[in-house]
């Protein structure tokens, strides 16, 4: 078609396309745990291990209950109060400070029931001093190298130089510096509080590798995502599970494309032209001379998506299953999720599809087919597709 350029279409498009770089820049920097410090060559967790793993991830979830049980747990597990305090100060880097501090406020609590029911925990060992002779920013620059092996600068590191600073100095230095836990078991801390966390797969990823880097076994995560599938959330384990596959594999992530029961069939599965990325098919209803109106099930892979189009009679979605994103020409991206119901007036190009990390269904209602066929435009570009912030 037909009138409309690809500047028009990127006219309002502002890029949040940053903050996405900032949420992975947390992750790429947080890697870490000393190799030196693996001495435990079982490839089974230890039950103190399971206890750490099930305190990090009610702690992220912020799950107060569970968190008061698995700390209980911990102790009994012979945790001293500094490691299970150590482990909730370095979660805020992951979680925010609300969480963390609402950990650290239940684990106040569970202490105080305990000495009032006379069982004495251990005060575990304080830290041992930073080297006098190197900054904090030194410190954390050879700890963040060697916890990764690789050195990690350009993109939103150049974007905002001063959050590689903070990462440096706060993270892998005041954090990561302090040897009250070594480096295996913070990075078990951050992967079991990453996967109990939506949204943030890009760095439980770089996590599980950086993990096994650092001498966490297969074996060992495998038995961490079982934790979280069975204690901690389903769902949330069910994706760490595709992630840790992933990385085994040393294939990108994909989430699965069929998550769900279908209420309708798939359909034929399709990619084409008019599409970016792979879609399903399904027809169920054929416009005829007595009902002008075409409905189909359709759905998208993660990050599929249709090109910019219209319709000359007008589209109802009506999304069944999963996340996707919607945008009309001249208005923002919209995230979208089961339960929307989408009207696209006659004529107005958009284009709709999958989240990045989530397949989407929806029944597509081609209105008023007498007026025309969908009229195919552009393909809707990466820059397009991500200038939208998650709600
Ligand atoms: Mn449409």
């Amino acid at each position: 078609m037909v009138g409309y350029t690809k500047m028009e279409y990127n006219m309002t498009q502002h890029s949040i396309k940053y903050l996405a770089s900032f949420a992975l820049l947390v992750s790429c920097f947080s890697f870490g745990i000393k190799a030196q410090n693996n001495t435990d060559t079982s490839n089974q967790l230890s039950n103190k291990e399971k206890q750490i793993i099930a305190i990090a991830a009610h702690a992220a979830q912020g799950n107060i209950p569970k968190l008061h049980t698995a700390l209980n747990n911990g102790l009994d597990a012979g945790l001293s109060i500094g490691e299970e305090k150590e482990m909730l100060i370095q979660l805020y880097a992951y979680t925010g400070f609300p969480r963390s501090l609402n950990a650290l406020t239940e684990l106040m609590a569970v202490l105080a029931k305990r000495k009032n029911a006379e069982i004495k925990d251990a005060t575990g060992e304080t830290s041992s001093p930073f080297p006098s002779n190197k900054t904090l920013l030194q410190i954390g620059t050879d700890n963040q190298a060697q916890l990764t092996g690789r050195k990690i600068g350009g993109g939103v590191y150049e974007f905002a130089p001063v959050m590689d600073q903070y990462l440096k100095e706060h993270l892998f230095g005041a954090i990561f510096g302090r040897d009250i836990l070594d480096w295996k078991t913070r990075e078990m801390v951050t992967i079991a509080a990453l996967s109990s966390m939506e949204g943030v797969e890009p760095q439980l990823r770089s996590h599980f590798g950086v993990g096994m880097h650092n001498g966490l076994t297969q074996d060992q995560l495998s038995e961490l995502v079982t934790i979280i599938e069975k204690e901690v959330d389903t769902k949330r384990g069910e994706i760490a599970r595709q992630i840790l596959q992933s990385v085994i594999d040393q294939k990108p992530y994909k989430a699965d494309v069929i998550p769900y029961e279908p209420i309708f069939e798939m359909g034929q599965k399709t990619s084409n032209d008019n599409f970016t990325g792979t879609i399903y098919h399904e027809p169920l209803i054929k416009a005829d001379t007595a009902n002008q109106v075409s409905i189909g099930n359709v759905t998208f892979e993660p990050g599929a998506r249709t090109n910019w189009h219209y319709h000359p009679g007008g589209q109802v979605l009506l999304v069944t299953n999963g996340k996707g994103r919607y945008q009309e020409l001249g208005q923002a991206v919209r995230e979208i999720q089961k339960g929307d119901v989408i009207k696209c007036e006659p004529n107005i190009p958009h284009w709709h599809g999958a989240a990045p990390n989530t397949a989407m269904t929806h029944i597509a209602i081609g209105m008023n087919q007498h007026k025309g066929a969908v009229v195919w435009l552009l393909p809707v570009t990466d820059t397009e597709y991500n200038a939208i912030q998650e709600r």
